[in-house]
């Protein structure tokens, strides 16, 4: 590298950050594991045993010469398309799973979208076909049927056959990666202060507040400092994704980050000073402009039912996406307000603040629970709920809003008739003849006497008959004969209207 001029330095060729996407349970997961196991060889003891935001492999190209390529691990269900999307954003290249079983799927279509908005390259990997019911062509077609023209099917979209379970076809696809990086012409410069992407933050028990940052551009270096949005930290402890200490960092490359003041946001952008008051005045400035978060509550005379959340999220995404989805359900008449969130075990002191805010929800989703917050909770009668997956709690959640939605009674029209002919009347007892234009009525229904447009009285039916029989209820079309109790005199075209209560 040192031999290298400056020209050349800014023309180096960056690897490629790639995101696998498609539809839940057509494999992006296997395809993720299956290529972490077969190209990361320098594996500390123990391997990689945790979840991580992103991985880099190495890969011969065709040429012989080895090559980065990293990896997003990005969670696949949809409940998860805050991060996704920005997943798009960080990203270099799509991979598009689809099943060969299954073909083009809901959100095969939901990833097409997003990487059309991000203007991605992208490749199709159709996946699955070492399984007897794998059809390539049916797939390609169904592929194609969808807009989306694979090479031989009508377009020009890469499109590698694989089974993420065999292996079969992954070199390919890892050569296909390679050779779109080639086309697209990615390029950085080493020589820049680095410039990036937080993917994932939260709270090691043991070492704090950690984050990994994915480098998008220039080199990262110990005794730097980064900020991203309101968040700072030292570059003192960086590891690579596997855990091991590093002094610098290029570009592409994910790395952890340990000792932030407080938890950056997941897809901010990272930037990076020479000095601490420096990152703390971008900080500054940074919170300075967001706006807070916080949405406030309805006023206690509106009517409104409030739903307080309690949540303890086990990273910030899936509490960013807990919010989103929460926040979808408040209507008219309930308020479901997160009146507190965080990250890490959940805490006798969270259950307290529970304790204070009548009704409060509490939700633990994949977070830990003290020991003594559950003595507590038990004591106090208050109930933790566990979830880990976010459709499940939004599905939960929505049973919540429904219950405690205030039941009001209103009044719906059930029936409207219009008077043909007058009978006869004693006092304000009428006998008519009408038909019923909408519908149904019942003998012993209140109705609204309508003139034109006007309510002129209500009366009530107390007979009511169908070819000459007595009946209990005339519905739409028919003509009937009743029994009317009204003061005014009736007179053709006047409408009967019926109500009924409903609970709502
Ligand atoms: P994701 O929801 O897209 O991440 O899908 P997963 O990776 O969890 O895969 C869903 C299921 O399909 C799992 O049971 C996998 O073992 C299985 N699967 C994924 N890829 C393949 C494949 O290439 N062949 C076979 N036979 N099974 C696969």
């Amino acid at each position: 590298m040192a031999q290298n001029s400056p020209q050349q330095n800014m023309a180096s060729l960056r690897p490629p950050v790639i995101v696998i996407m498609g539809h839940i349970d057509h494999g992006k997961s296997t395809l993720l594991d299956y290529i972490r196991k077969s190209n990361i060889v320098e594996r500390e003891a123990g391997g990689i045993t945790q979840h991580v935001a992103a991985y880099e492999v190495k890969h011969a190209a065709a040429d012989g010469t080895e090559r980065r390529i990293t990896f997003l691990d990005t969670p696949g269900h949809a409940a998860f398309s805050s991060i996704r999307e920005r997943g798009g954003r960080i990203a270099d290249i799509a991979v598009l799973v689809v099943s060969a079983e299954d073909g083009v799927k809901p959100q095969t279509l939901e990833a097409l979208e997003v990487i059309k908005d991000e203007k991605l390259p992208f490749i199709v990997a159709i996946n699955k076909i070492d399984k007897p019911a794998a059809d390539i062509i049916r797939t390609k077609t169904s592929l194609a049927e969808n807009g989306i023209y694979v090479e031989g099917f009508g377009g020009s979209v890469s499109c590698v056959q694989i089974s993420a379970k065999t292996g079969e076809g992954v070199p390919d696809l890892l050569d296909m990666m390679l050779l779109t990086a080639d086309l697209e012409d990615f390029r950085g410069d080493p020589s820049l202060p680095a410039s990036g992407y937080v993917l994932e933050s939260n709270l090691d028990p043991k070492k704090g507040l950690s984050a990994t940052l994915i480098i998008k551009n220039g080199t990262l270096k110990g005794g730097q400092f980064v900020a991203a949005g309101s968040a700072t930290a030292p570059v003192r402890i960086m590891e690579d994704f596997q855990g091991k200490p590093l002094k610098e960092a290029t570009f592409s490359s994910p790395v952890r980050i340990i000792g932030w003041d407080k938890l950056p946001a997941v897809g901010e952008e990272f930037k990076v000073f020479e000095t601490k008051n420096d990152a703390l005045e971008f900080a500054a400035a940074f919170a300075e402009q967001s706006p807070t978060s916080n949405e406030p509550l309805p006023d206690p005379e509106s009517g409104v039912t409030v739903i307080p959340v309690i949540v303890k999220g086990d990273t910030v995404g899936s509490l960013e996406a807990i919010q989103k989805e929460l926040a979808k359900l408040s209507t008219e008449r309930v308020a479901v307000r997160i009146v507190q969130s965080g990250i890490g075990t959940l805490s006798e002191n969270d259950l307290r603040n529970a304790e204070g805010i009548k009704n409060t929800v509490i939700v633990s989703f994949n977070a830990k629970i003290d020991a003594t917050a559950r003595a507590y909770a038990l004591r106090q009668g208050l109930e933790i709920h566990e979830f880990n997956i976010i459709y499940k709690l939004t599905e939960w959640m929505e049973d919540i809003v429904a219950e405690r939605t205030p039941k009001v009674l209103t009044d719906v029209l059930a029936g409207e008739a219009k008077v043909l002919k007058i009978f006869s009347k004693t006092k304000d007892r009428q006998v008519v003849g009408c038909r019923v234009e909408s519908g149904s009525l019942k003998n012993g229904a209140t109705v609204k006497v309508m003139r034109r447009d006007a309510e002129i009285g209500e009366g009530r039916i107390r007979e009511l008959q169908h070819n000459k029989n007595k009946t209990s209820e005339v519905t739409e079309g028919m003509e009937f004969g009743a029994l009317v109790e009204f003061s005014i005199d009736l007179a053709p075209a006047d409408r009967l209207q019926a109500f009924e209560t409903v609970e709502k």
